[in-house]
């Protein structure tokens, strides 16, 4: 086992759960009802290792909407399909300093990353038009639900059409994004800008819960290889270009403090998630609503803190 006294790792897993229950800070999203309807005082940790031995614990089984965690799955889904040659040249690599809606572009007008909302955006565009492009809507949908679904092992994936429909009237900064970059020639030459919105709405809104997406998270720590299926889901090049912009630009405009003090590739989203990958070990979901001011889950940050604080997952500790 590559945790051989999993029993006691679950311990401190559960240890580091109730301190982090005693956070109370953050503020639930607001922007649209469903999102700041979610309770509170929702909280829940899966683990599970890549040679699949599993913990969750709290509310672990219950459904949010992806958000911004979506943002790594899309971008893995574009480089398997696609290689990183064609995606980067319509997205750079830069992590953006600057907060995750922000209207701006790098220097050669490119999203600076498929992290932060235009990247992502573009990266919808890329999976939209340049993946089989005959394919109808709905059929890019499942195609693309089904990628989730596989990453997760088959466990629990929905799609949430309220937040969709929600998501897609309170997008004024989104498609705010979406026209500067289509004024800039940010996307492919067949793009359809309403399309690619609705898309990147559909993306955001699919729904999973603690314990599959913890599931997704060590696929992609092991390698792209799903450790309960034991598909290949994703090629090992792919995933080392998702770890690497989760490492650099997956916290928003925390990614820098993350990367220094936690040294982990993860990704966070409004929805209070956050996937964290340990490489050749693990993958976790923790997930609490309430978000700090750059829109990472507080009690999520305060846990992957605790969690090198204990054990060495830390890229650079055992030099
Ligand atoms: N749906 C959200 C948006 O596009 C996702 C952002 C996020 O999770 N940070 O604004």
């Amino acid at each position: 086992f590559v945790i051989p006294d999993f029993q006691g790792f679950c311990k401190y897993i559960e240890e580091f759960y109730w301190r982090c229950k005693n956070n109370t800070e953050g503020k639930v999203a607001g922007y649209i009802p469903q999102l700041a309807r979610m309770n509170p005082d929702y909280w829940g940790v899966s683990v599970v290792t890549i040679d699949g031995q599993r913990f969750s614990i709290g509310d672990t089984s219950v459904p949010f909407t992806l958000q911004s965690c979506s943002k790594p799955l899309t971008y893995a889904i574009a480089l398997d399909q696609l290689g990183a040659d064609l995606v980067h040249k319509y997205i750079g690599q830069e992590p953006s300093g600057r907060n995750f809606n922000e209207l701006v572009l790098d220097y050669n007008k490119k999203p600076h990353n498929p992290m932060i909302n235009a990247g992502a955006i573009l990266c919808c565009s890329l999976l939209k038009t340049l993946i089989r492009h005959e394919m109808t809507l709905a059929e890019k949908f499942d195609f693309t639900m089904n990628y989730f679904k596989r990453l997760a092992g088959g466990e629990t994936i929905g799609f949430n059409n309220a937040v969709f429909l929600s998501e897609r009237e309170a997008a004024d900064r989104n498609y705010a994004l979406g026209f500067y970059m289509r004024e800039n020639k940010c996307f492919p030459d067949k793009a359809n800008l309403r399309e690619c919105m609705d898309f990147y709405f559909q993306c955001c809104s699919m729904e999973a819960n603690c314990e599959s997406m913890s599931m997704m998270a060590a696929t992609l720590a092991n390698g792209g290889i799903c450790p309960t299926t034991e598909e290949k889901v994703l090629k090992p090049d792919s995933v080392r270009d998702v770890l690497s912009l989760m490492h650099s630009c997956g916290m928003y405009d925390y990614s820098g403090q993350f990367a220094f003090k936690v040294g982990l590739p993860a990704k966070s989203g409004v929805c209070g998630a956050l996937l964290l990958v340990v490489p050749n070990v693990m993958g976790l979901c923790i997930w609490s609503p309430p978000l700090d001011s750059l829109g990472n889950s507080c009690r999520g940050v305060q846990f992957c803190e605790e969690l090198v604080e204990e054990f060495n997952f830390h890229r650079y500790d055992n030099l």
